[in-house]
């Protein structure tokens, strides 16, 4: 055994030594013996996964003693923060960063002939997630590593991620994200810790052998849970966590008696419709579509973490469950996983042979809940019928849950039968629903929102009841990003004048940036910065003119809007201020306005009409405005198409201005605006979500403010005194552009296309409000704003120092200070 031991070590010595030597010899054994490739007959595909799985054995050495030192230790509070979504993007650069080995492999491999950015461009993205709460996920998960949290993320291995955005004659068109048909060389299968996963079936009671009255759940379809797990890297601490992600597999791999009887075909549904669970990532991004299969997604993936966490639990402490808090906060991220809640209380109870108050008392120490959005269309509410033939007991416990609860409220609050109806987990009405929000706030004990102004709106409207009852529940936790993907990676060259000027302390303490105030007043620092700008202008204008043929001038206005596609965040005001932009010159080609370029990124649900329909036409005026000699020396129009981790990377450190346009009230953080601001764009935006944050930071000279307040919009709403009809008739500017949408100007080969849009602009469609996200009472407000940038940015030296003073000033949204927060406030938790 001990020469074991020692025969171990020596090989990780090899594996891990560092050295230019080493590297390339890991590489060529890897591209040998792992790939059975030689130098010759590999494709680059093979070179880059050789390259990966060399990186991976470095990660693997820290990974086993973090996991060691995690269990060596019994006074350690575990985090483990459940997410159907982590929207990760690629890996290689980001892992070699976090190790430190970014330099010698770069070395190594270039001796060798081999391009490291080359390489990296190979890898497909993990597109796990949809926008900000995936890409959240991501961020936390980075900050927990390198802040040195004992935590883990759980989620779903989905085959197919986010689907791929082709746009086609101006429309998007969606491909499947196959991005595991090469394979994957982060992940490790872990078949050991394969769980089952029960559905359907029906509850039983009977009375155990000390004649107690208990429940079972019996007769159900069972499913494999089956994990893979992903290293996650702190910065340069050697601290590796897991990110497990469960993917599904069938029991049986043909149904026997079919399969005899020849039913060959048939023989085989059963497999796919279990492994059906795991397949494709749900492609809705703040909506909520009550699908059985993503019902079923969410409890697979609940059940079997549970399961896992259970499974770790007792090995360290047995059956001593009233230490199970103390050892273990389990993170909600929204009500995709509150299942959690009563699948913990099932097992308690039904397993474990607890009481009920002791199994609530237990879960509700364990769980904390994170709010994502206001907006009732996203909220989950479940069919009970649907619920009742899924997942039958856990039905009964949220019931006997929601007696017990209403009971307390009738006591705190008699004969408030509102609030009862408010409260209760279950709607009543034709379709009897269960509310997860609300299952979420009552089983958890905390509940955050991810802005202040956010959680302002949940302590006031949405959960105003809830916060009545228990105010100490409730607390904000301003979102983060990590600033080692969206500065360190992402804007080498800007890191580095960064780190040339104050030093590197920022990678680890973004508040650090703060010593940059000292440079804005230095002219050849200013420069410099400039410089970095333009250079990156320069190579996405490359990137745009490679990919889709258009030529963009660096010295324009680069002013970008990526994030999701959807009516709140008002792309649609973003496109009425370039049609306005495009008629003062097609009346004035001499018109003096600094050259623009608005680039656009954004994927739009395939179910969601109005939001592909905005897609179109932002092509559509694109096509007009780029081909018009007239126009197209002061103004372009480009939409980016499948906007991903990676494209953000390329297009955030080219940006000027960060459009930040939500409807007030609407979004519920955002994080976009963060890594814009943090990379030197200066913020166009309403006061909504972070961005009354970020504006507090910045000082309100160095961001750009419009629009009506969260307030404001409220109190116009309520009034019922909003007319978008009467501002169309009293103002020429926007019945212009209003019209020529409605009019085909744009789309003259189908003038109708776009009639929609104007309708509901004016009329609502759909049971909507007329103008439901307040376009028109916020365009002349945004549109004058925008003529402050114009003028603002042909004054160069305030320009700059401007946008540097916003890299300086954003350093309080680094995740790490939010993952402190929620460790120090809410997880009770140490670093190891
Ligand atoms: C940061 C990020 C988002 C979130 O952007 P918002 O502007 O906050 O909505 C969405 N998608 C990707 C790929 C991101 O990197």
């Amino acid at each position: 055994m001990k020469s074991l031991v020692k025969v171990m070590e020596l090989s990780e010595k090899s594996r891990t030594a560092s050295g230019t030597r080493e590297v390339q010899r890991n590489f060529i054994e890897h591209l040998n013996l792992t790939l059975g490739k030689d130098v010759k007959n590999s494709t680059n595909w093979d070179k880059f996964y050789a390259l990966a799985l060399l990186v991976k054995d470095r990660v693997v050495e820290r990974w086993l003693r973090t996991q060691k030192k995690y269990y060596s230790k019994d006074d350690i509070k575990r985090v483990y923060y459940l997410s159907m979504e982590f929207l990760i993007g690629r890996l290689l650069y980001n892992n070699l960063l976090n190790l430190k080995l970014e330099d010698e492999v770069k070395k190594a491999i270039e001796e060798i002939g081999l391009n490291l950015d080359d390489l990296s461009e190979l890898e497909p993205d993990a597109g796990l997630g949809n926008g900000g709460l995936g890409r959240l996920a991501a961020c936390f998960l980075d900050s927990i590593a390198t802040l040195g949290y004992p935590g883990y993320g759980y989620g779903i291995r989905y085959e197919y991620g986010i689907f791929k955005q082709v746009i086609e004659n101006g429309f998007q068109k969606e491909l499947p994200d196959d991005w595991l048909k090469n394979g994957n060389p982060w992940e490790i299968e872990r078949k050991d810790r394969t769980v089952k996963v029960r559905f359907y079936g029906r509850t039983e009671s009977y009375t155990d052998d000390n004649g107690n009255l208990r429940f079972r759940w019996v007769d159900t379809t069972d499913v494999l849970a089956v994990p893979y797990d992903t290293p996650v890297i702190g910065y340069g601490n050697n601290v590796a966590n897991t990110l497990r992600l469960w993917s599904a597999k069938a029991i049986h791999e043909f149904d026997f008696d079919n399969f005899q009887r020849g039913n060959y075909v048939k023989s085989m549904e059963a497999k796919a419709i279990a492994e059906a669970i795991s397949k494709v990532l749900y492609p809705n991004d703040a909506f909520y579509a009550g699908r059985e299969l993503r019902i079923k997604q969410e409890y697979f993936f609940v059940s079997a973490s549970l399961q896992d966490i259970i499974r770790r639990f007792k090995a360290q402490f047995g059956n001593r469950f009233y230490l199970f808090p103390q050892k273990n906060v389990i993170q909600l991220n929204d009500t995709h996983p509150a299942l959690a809640i009563p699948e913990l209380m099932r097992i308690l109870l039904d397993e474990e042979g607890l009481g009920w108050e002791k199994a609530w008392d237990i879960t509700t120490k364990t769980f904390a809940y994170t709010n994502h959005t206001v907006m009732p269309e996203a909220l989950e509410k479940w069919e009970v019928q649907l619920f009742e033939k899924l997942l039958p007991r856990h039905l009964e416990i949220i019931y006997e849950i929601n007696a017990r609860f209403l009971n307390k409220v009738s006591e705190m609050f008699p004969g408030d039968l509102n609030k009862i109806r408010n409260v209760s987990i279950f709607e009543e009405g034709n379709i009897k629903q269960v509310r997860m929000a609300n299952l979420s706030v009552i089983g958890s004990y905390s509940v955050n929102g991810v802005s202040r102004l956010h959680t302002d709106i949940l302590k006031e409207k949405v959960f105003k009841d809830f916060y009545e009852i228990w105010p100490e529940k409730f607390n904000n936790k301003t979102n983060g990003i990590t600033q080692r993907r969206w500065l360190l990676q992402c804007n080498p060259e800007l890191s580095k004048l960064i780190t040339e000027a104050i030093g590197d302390s920022w990678i680890l303490d973004l508040e650090r940036l703060k010593d940059l105030e000292n440079f804005v007043e230095d002219k050849t620092f200013l420069e410099k910065f400039y410089e970095i700008k333009h250079a990156n202008k320069k190579k996405l204008a490359k990137y745009v003119e490679e990919h889709l043929d258009i030529s963009l001038d660096p010295y324009s206005i680069f002013d970008v809007q990526i994030k999701r596609l959807h009516e709140y965040k008002r792309q649609l005001l973003n496109v009425m201020h370039i049609i306005y932009l495009y008629n003062l010159l097609k009346e004035n080609p001499s018109l003096d306005i600094h050259p623009r370029t608005f680039i656009f990124g954004a994927k739009a649900a395939p179910g969601y009409k109005m939001a592909k329909l905005i897609i179109k036409l932002i092509n559509s005026v694109a096509d007009v405005v780029n081909k018009d000699p007239l126009i197209n020396k002061k103004l372009k129009v480009v939409f980016i198409p499948n906007y991903n981790v990676s494209l953000a990377e390329k297009i955030i450190p080219a940006a000027n201005v960060s459009e930040q346009i939500s409807t007030a009230g609407k979004e519920a953080s955002g994080t976009g605006n963060m890594k814009l601001a943090l990379n030197g764009a200066l913020t166009i935006g309403t006061l909504d979500g972070a961005n009354v944050e970020i504006k507090e930071r910045v000082g309100d000279e160095n961001i750009f403010i419009f629009g009506l307040t969260a307030e404001q919009v409220y109190r116009m709403k309520e009034s019922q005194l909003y007319n978008p009809y009467d501002i169309y008739n009293s103002n020429e500017q926007i019945r212009k552009i209003l019209n020529m949408i409605n009019e085909g100007y744009f789309n003259p080969e189908n003038p109708d296309l776009f009639k929609d849009i104007f309708q509901s602009i004016l009329f609502g469609i759909n049971g909507g409000q007329p103008d439901e996200y307040m376009l028109l009472a916020d365009f002349d407000s945004y549109k004058n704003t925008q003529k402050k940038i114009d003028a603002l940015y042909r004054e160069k030296y305030e320009w700059n120092k401007k946008a540097l003073l916003n890299v300086a000033r954003v350093g309080v949204f680094s995740s790490d200070r939010t993952i402190k927060e929620y460790a120090e406030n809410i997880w009770k938790t140490k670093t190891v």
